[in-house]
C-alpha cells in the first residue's frame, strides 16, 4: 500500500480492526519513509450477475433507482430509499458471496420494500415476480393480510412499535402492523 503523503512504496499495519459485524477490517498503517500514518478499510468486493452474463459492482442507487420507479405517488422519502438499500446490501452481504444473482438482489429488495410501502412492493412484485394475472396479485395480497394477522395476534397490533428501526419505517409508510393498516385489514376480514 502507497503512502498517500509521500508515495512511498511500503508500510506498515500498526493495529486491525474488525467491525462488529465481521464485514469490513480497518486498518492502521504506518509510513516508515515519512513517519505519517493512515488509514484503510477493507471490504469483500461485492458482484452483480444480471440475467445477460454481465458482471458489474453492486450499487445502491441501482437499488434506489429500481424501486423508486416502484414508489411513484407513494410517501416514501429518499432517506427511506437509502435506508432500504442500505439494508438490502447489508443481506446480501451477509450471503458471504463474493458475485450475486441480480434476481438475488430482487428477492432482497421484496422484504425492507413490504415495510416500508405495501402497494410499492405490490409493483415491484408484480414487475419482479412476473404477475401474469389478478390471481397473483390475489395471492400476494393474501399474504400481506395473513401477515397482518399474524403480527396482531402476536403483539396485540403493536409488533413494531417497540423496534426503533421498525418505528423508521412506519411513520413514513403507515404499513406493518400499524393501526392504520390493521384496520384496513379489519374492514375486508372482520374479527373480534
Ligand atoms: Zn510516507
Amino acid at each position: 500500500m502507497h503512502c498517500p503523503y509521500c508515495r512511498n512504496t511500503d508500510s506498515r499495519v500498526v493495529d486491525s480492526r474488525t467491525s462488529d459485524d465481521g464485514s469490513q477490517i480497518r486498518r492502521r498503517r504506518l509510513c516508515p519513509a515519512c513517519g505519517r500514518r493512515f488509514s484503510t478499510v477493507e471490504t469483500t468486493s461485492l458482484s452483480v450477475v444480471k440475467r445477460s452474463g454481465v458482471v458489474e459492482p453492486f450499487s445502491r442507487d441501482k437499488v434506489v433507482a429500481g424501486v423508486r420507479k416502484a414508489c411513484q405517488g407513494r410517501p416514501v422519502t429518499d432517506d427511506s430509499l437509502a435506508l432500504l438499500a442500505q439494508r438490502v446490501e447489508e443481506s446480501v452481504r451477509a450471503s458471504g458471496a463474493a458475485e450475486i444473482d441480480a434476481h438475488d438482489v430482487g428477492l432482497a429488495i421484496l422484504g425492507p420494500l413490504r415495510e416500508l410501502d405495501e402497494v410499492a412492493y405490490l409493483r415491484f412484485a408484480s414487475v419482479y415476480q412476473d404477475f401474469a394475472s389478478l390471481i397473483d396479485f390475489e395471492s400476494a395480497i393474501a399474504a400481506l393480510r395473513a401477515d397482518h394477522e399474524a403480527r396482531r395476534t402476536a403483539a396485540g397490533g403493536a409488533a413494531t412499535a417497540d423496534d426503533p428501526d421498525a418505528s423508521d419505517s412506519s411513520d413514513v409508510s403507515g404499513a406493518g402492523a400499524d393501526p392504520s393498516s390493521a384496520a384496513d385489514d379489519g374492514a375486508a376480514r372482520p374479527e373480534a
